[in-house]
């Protein structure tokens, strides 16, 4: 796992799913990789492409990170996994 995708994870907090409830458990993590092209603005070709992938960040620097439920398959931003 990338260091920095482990930054996001909060290592004590019992995540669940928003939408089957029933998995507190089981999860996959979604690490969101980036990478930078630019393509010309009249013709559409390819200028750019980096050759390295980033990984995403919120805007406070976390890495954005998204779960998969195990059990019912449901995707979403991992804040929506803390239950309130
Ligand atoms: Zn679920």
């Amino acid at each position: 796992m990338p260091e920095k995708a482990k930054e996001g994870l909060q290592l004590t907090v019992v995540y669940a799913c928003p939408i089957c409830k029933r998995n507190k458990s089981k999860f996959f993590m979604i690490i969101k990789l980036a990478q930078e092209v630019m393509h010309d603005a009249d013709t559409g070709e390819l200028i750019y492409m980096s050759d390295e992938m980033e990984t995403l960040t919120l805007s406070d620097g976390r890495p954005d990170l998204d779960l998969r439920c195990a059990i019912c398959g449901h995707v979403g931003p991992l804040a929506s996994f803390v239950p309130n």
